[in-house]
């Protein structure tokens, strides 16, 4: 399970699947995520944040909170 933050409140968002879509500039990985508080999006995997993702397994998750 890939985890990330949601680009509209920054909480933890998983990435529930990805989907390579054929554009003019080649295919593009687009990625389904939902965060905890249920807001949804469809976009490509290059607009992720990575802030949440944990370096490695095992390791704490710890989310960066940008706002607030
Ligand atoms: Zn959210």
């Amino acid at each position: 399970m890939d985890l990330t933050s949601c680009p509209e409140c920054g909480a933890v968002a998983e990435v529930q699947w990805r989907h390579v879509l054929e554009s003019t500039d080649g295919p593009v990985e687009h990625a389904q995520i939902r965060c905890t508080s249920q807001h949804w999006f469809f976009l490509p995997v290059s607009y992720l944040s990575r802030a949440g993702i944990p370096g490695r397994p095992g390791r704490p998750s710890v989310v960066s909170r940008c706002q607030g």
